[in-house]
């Protein structure tokens, strides 16, 4: 079956005119889904059933819009981010098989307009760094760029307007005094947040390095972290003997938490025996955030302590 553009992408111009057509209104069976929808969010549920039969899209787009409301009533970061996570995942497993025609629209939706230049996919540097995710790989300096474009195949189109939906879904205006119907869901909701998801974190501050201190703050606001700088804090975690529990509980804060696969690879970490990269590498990783002059963050606490004997010496 093929399903409808608004189905598919419910954060677009084009599904927000259909429910504003419509006569849709905010209704227990809306509400629930709403509720659902955040919930398996929260859970990392890929595959959650998502009802895109033609008759019921009206409520699913009503769900996804009463979701939105829920999140930006309640301000809580952690939720919003796991959901803008979740749609954005969402949103570009349907963008993989659409046709083109559909991720051209749905790129300027977004602003993401690819063009053709020389028989090769190019996209202005502007939108290019505007979307592309904190991924090495995606770093300006390993591209091809040439007259302000830079060279892209469509995957990673398709990855830069996962990016954009996850961008534009974090945006959430505040919303003080919803409709009844909103507030009594929202307070539902967040009986059904599961207790660890909305965890404090609690590890020691202040004894790490810079880069590492600013990549436990992201943890911390619940931001997302890319594949180079999760494995760097596993491995100083680690290292500094963090226990292994700690460290799970620390990545659980990041909005596309996954219980198994975090187990897996911070497992993976100890069984390879993973040593601290060097602060270059970590530079060329755009994780280094200081000129510490240590060689690698595990020497920071030597450093501190250096500083310590020569500020009392000359005191
Ligand atoms: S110099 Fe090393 S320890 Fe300091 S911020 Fe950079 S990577 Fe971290």
């Amino acid at each position: 079956m093929e399903f409808s553009f608004s189905s598919k992408y419910p954060f677009t111009s084009e599904a927000k005119q259909k429910v504003e057509g419509s006569s849709l209104e905010l209704n227990d069976e809306i509400m629930e889904r709403a509720v659902q929808r955040v919930v398996a969010a929260l859970k990392g549920e890929k595959e959650h059933a998502y009802r895109l039969h033609p008759s019921d899209e009206l409520i699913e787009l009503g769900s996804y819009a009463a979701a939105r409301v829920m999140l930006a009533y309640l301000k809580n970061r952690f939720l919003t981010g796991r959901f803008a996570v979740a749609e954005a995942k969402r949103a570009s497993s349907f963008m993989r098989s659409d046709s083109e025609e559909n991720i051209r629209k749905l790129g300027d939706e977004l602003g993401i307009k690819p063009t053709e230049f020389e028989g090769r996919m190019v996209l202005p540097v502007s939108q290019y760094v505007s979307f592309s995710p904190r991924s090495v790989d995606y770093r300006l300096i390993f591209r091809n760029v040439a007259k302000g474009f830079v060279e892209v195949k469509r995957p990673e189109v398709i990855r830069l307007m996962e990016e954009a939906v996850r961008i534009r879904m974090e945006a959430l205006k505040p919303v003080q005094s919803p409709p009844k119907i909103i507030q009594e869901y929202s307070k539902k909701l967040m009986v059904l947040v599961p207790k660890e998801a909305v965890m404090k974190m609690s590890f020691k501050e202040g004894d790490n390095p810079p880069c590492i201190e600013k990549l436990l703050e992201q943890a911390r606001a619940h931001q997302n972290l890319n594949h180079q700088a999760r494995w760097a804090l596993a491995v100083y975690l680690l290292s500094k003997n963090v226990s292994m529990e700690k460290v799970h509980s620390i990545f659980s804060n990041l909005p596309d938490y996954d219980e198994k696969k975090t187990k897996y690879q911070l497992e993976h970490v100890v069984k390879r025996g993973y040593t601290m990269p060097a602060c270059a590498t970590l530079l060329s990783y755009g994780i280094c955030v200081a000129d510490c002059r240590i060689g690698s963050p595990l020497n920071w606490k030597g450093k501190v302590e250096n500083w310590k004997k020569r500020k009392s010496s000359s005191s």
